[in-house]
């Protein structure tokens, strides 16, 4: 079973690219994004308490996110491949993480980082529309939905994400530089970074991710 921890820039397709891995390669997917909302439409306490951060495009503090996270993994399927999506975003989750993934006898296979310029990423996000039922996400340009304003997966309502406005999103981007740095170098020191260019179509950067994974 692999376990790899996927990460880029915001807007670089990331969350695209793991259900693509879904679909076609048994990974389960793991976000701390989909634990949020899923878990603060629950009425989950912790999970409402951390909605008043990440709703203003506030950072979650490392230690509140972490408790909910350890509940969250615990739903995910043993027998699959896991793909975590962003869920170590500072220095010090590093060891966090490795320690949550011992409890599970697992070890991170690779750590993938999707780039892209902030241009091209402010425009993927502005034009993002998602299902809050099933999660499916779609494009105005890149990947539109078949029948306008539904889910070709589950015909929901699509609607914008509250934290998908220009000014959340540049401070996600700059947050999210800031932060990932240290990750990326920690990482490379063991030698499981994987830089893929983001800026490509899905399915070109999809074949990518199969190829450097080994799938
Ligand atoms: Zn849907």
């Amino acid at each position: 079973m692999k376990t790899v921890l996927f990460h880029g820039t915001s807007g670089s397709g990331k969350d695209t690219q793991v259900q693509l891995l879904v679909d076609r390669y048994a990974f389960e997917s793991i976000s701390t994004g989909d634990m949020f909302r899923a878990m603060y439409q629950e009425g989950d306490d912790e999970a409402i308490e951390a909605h008043q951060y990440w709703s203003k495009g506030i950072w979650v503090p490392n230690e509140l996110t972490h408790r909910i996270f350890k509940r969250w993994v615990d739903r995910s399927d043993s027998s699959k491949n896991w793909a975590f999506i962003s869920v170590v975003r500072h220095l010090e989750q590093v060891e966090m993480f490795d320690e949550l993934l011992n409890r599970y006898k697992r070890e991170l296979d690779s750590f993938v980082y999707f780039s892209l310029s902030d241009d091209i990423a402010i425009e993927r996000m502005v034009l993002r529309w998602v299902c809050n039922k099933c999660n499916a996400i779609y494009h105005e340009k890149y990947k539109p939905e078949i029948k306008k304003g539904y889910c070709d997966v589950c015909s929901s309502v699509l609607e914008k994400r509250e934290d998908d406005t220009v000014d959340s999103i540049k401070q996600r981007i700059s947050e999210n530089k800031r932060t990932v740095e240290p990750i990326i170098n920690a990482y490379k020191q063991r030698d499981i970074f994987i830089e893929i260019d983001a800026s490509h179509s899905i399915e070109d950067v999809h074949k990518v991710v199969v190829d450097r994974l080994g799938l």
